[in-house]
C-alpha cells in the first residue's frame, strides 16, 4: 500500500523510519483499520526538555532530554531511560514504539514509552550525573507517575539513576513513591532478579530455541556484542551452562578466543579497563568482525541497526538472539531469514527486563515483595508462553518470527484502541 504523509515530523530519523517500516509490514498483513494504523505510526506525545546543570568545573552545560509515550491503550506507559551521546528524538520515539509492541506481546497491562538524555555518562562525574538526573526528573515531572508513565533503566543508566529519579519524584510529592521507577536498588523497593532480568530472559528463550533446533548448549559457540547489563549477564549465564563464549565486545571493540573466554575474569578486568582486548584473554576483534564470526548463537546486545544490508550476508550464526532493541534492519531481516538463521526478535528476546520491571511495579504498589525463585519462575513462564505464541503465529500465517511477534503485540493494542474508541 502506498502511504502519503503530510509532512515529516521532528522524530523522522532513520531509526524511526525503520520502526515504522516494521509496523507497516504488519499493518498490511493484519489489514489494520487505517485510522488506527495512522495513530500508531506516531507517538501519543513527545516531550523535549533542556536540562541545565552546573558541571564540576563551575561552568553551566545544557543537555537535551526526552520522554516519549507511544501508546497507552493497554495501561500506563513503561520504558527505559537512555543516556547516550548520539540519541535523538527519532531514536527515542522508535524505542518507545518498540516498548508498546514488547509489553503487549508478553501480555503486560502497560503501554510503551522511552526517555533519555543526550550525554556521555562515561565522561561525567557521579555528582554531575546526579544533578542531571534530578533536573531531568523535575523537567519531565508533568508526564510521569506510577499510574501514568514509569521510567526504568536502559543503556547508560543503572540502579543508582533509578534511585535518584525515585527520590526526586518523591521529594516533589512529599512522600516516598517507589512505584515511580523500576530497576531501583532492592533496599528502596527494587525487585529481586531485576538487575539480571534482561540477560536471563535472553538465555531462557535462546535455550528453548536451541532445544527445538537440536543444538547442544554444552560447548555451543556464542558471540556477544555488548558487555553491559544485558550482554554480560547473558554471556555469564551461558558460560555457566557450558557454552563456549568465543567473543565479547563493548563500544571500544572486543576480544576473541576460539577456546572460550572466562566471562567472570573478563568482567573483573573490564571494571578496571574498558579496552577488553588488553586483557590478554584473547585476540583483539572489532565490533563488526564479531558479528561475522562463525558461531551457534550470536547476541547483539548493544545498539540499533548493527546488522543491516551491508553485513547480513556475512552473518554466520544459527540463532540470532536480539538482546538490544532494533539491532537488525528490515533489509537484513529478509536476508537472514532466507539464509535459514533463526531470529529471536528483540521484543521477545530482551523483554525479560520490562517483565521484571512490571513485577517490581506491582510489588511496589502492593507493598509486598516476592522471592527471587518465584520471580524467575514467573519470568520463564511468561517468556516461554510468548515464544510458543510466536511460533504458532509463524506457522499459521507463514511469516517470519519478527512479523509474527509484532502481529501479536500490535493486534492486542489495536483491539484495545478499537474497543476504547476515539476521544472525544
Ligand atoms: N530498557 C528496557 C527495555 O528496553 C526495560 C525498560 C523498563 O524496565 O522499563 O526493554
Amino acid at each position: 500500500m502506498v502511504r502519503e504523509r503530510r509532512e515529516k515530523p521532528e522524530y523522522h530519523t532513520p531509526i524511526y523510519e525503520m520502526a515504522v517500516r516494521q509496523f507497516d509490514i504488519v499493518s498490511d498483513r493484519l489489514d489494520l483499520d487505517p485510522n488506527v494504523a495512522e495513530r500508531l505510526r506516531s507517538p501519543k506525545c513527545a516531550f523535549i526538555v533542556n536540562i541545565p546543570i552546573k558541571m564540576d568545573n563551575g561552568r553551566l552545560s545544557v543537555f537535551q532530554g526526552y520522554r516519549v509515550q507511544h501508546n497507552i491503550a493497554l495501561g500506563p506507559a513503561k520504558g527505559g531511560t537512555r543516556y547516550h551521546q548520539d540519541i535523538n528524538l527519532g531514536e527515542i520515539t522508535a524505542l518507545a514504539m518498540w516498548m508498546s509492541w514488547k509489553c503487549a506481546l508478553v501480555g503486560l497491562p502497560l503501554g510503551g514509552a522511552k526517555g533519555g538524555i543526550r550525554c556521555n555518562p562515561r565522561e561525567m562525574s557521579r555528582g554531575e550525573l546526579q544533578r542531571l538526573t534530578r533536573r531531568y526528573t523535575t523537567e519531565i515531572f508533568p508526564l510521569i507517575g506510577p499510574e501514568r508513565d514509569i521510567p526504568g533503566p536502559d543503556v547508560g543508566t543503572d540502579e543508582q539513576t533509578m534511585a535518584w529519579i525515585m527520590d526526586t519524584y518523591s521529594m516533589q510529592i512529599g512522600y516516598s513513591v517507589p512505584g515511580i521507577a523500576t530497576g531501583k536498588p532492592v533496599n528502596i523497593g527494587g525487585s529481586l532478579g531485576r538487575s539480571e532480568a534482561t540477560g536471563r530472559g535472553v538465555v531462557y528463550v535462546t535455550s528453548e530455541v536451541a532445544r527445538i533446533l537440536n543444538i547442544n548448549l554444552d560447548g555451543a559457540e556464542v558471540a556477544v556484542q555488548g558487555f553491559g547489563n544485558v550482554g554480560y549477564v547473558a554471556a555469564k549465564i551461558l558460560h555457566e551452562m557450558g557454552c563456549r563464549v568465543i567473543a565479547v565486545s563493548n563500544s571500544l571493540g572486543g576480544v576473541f578466543n576460539k577456546k572460550g573466554l572466562d566471562i567472570n575474569k573478563l568482567h573483573e578486568f573490564s571494571k578496571k579497563n574498558h579496552i577488553l582486548s588488553e586483557s590478554k584473554y584473547g585476540d583483539r576483534i572489532t565490533n563488526l568482525e564479531l558479528l561475522e564470526l562463525e558461531c551457534d548463537i550470536l547476541i547483539p546486545a548493544a545498539l540499533s541497526a548493527q546488522i543491516n544490508g551491508d553485513n547480513a550476508t556475512k552473518i554466520k550464526c544459527r540463532i540470532l538472539a536480539e538482546g538490544a532493541n532494533g539491532p537488525t534492519t528490515p533489509e537484513a531481516d529478509q536476508i537472514l531469514t532466507d539464509r535459514g538463521i533463526f531470529i529471536i526478535p528483540d521484543i521477545l528476546a530482551n523483554s525479560g527486563g520490562v517483565i521484571i520491571s512490571y513485577f517490581e511495579w506491582v510489588q511496589d504498589l502492593q507493598n509486598f515483595f516476592w522471592k527471587e525463585k518465584e520471580i524467575n519462575e514467573k519470568l520463564k513462564d511468561i517468556l516461554i508462553n510468548a515464544f510458543n505464541n510466536m511460533m504458532i503465529m509463524t506457522k499459521k500465517e507463514k511469516v517470519e518470527n519478527r512479523t509474527a511477534a509484532l502481529m501479536i503485540g500490535i493486534k492486542k493494542i489495536v483491539d484495545a484502541m478499537l474497543i476504547r474508541g476515539l476521544y472525544p
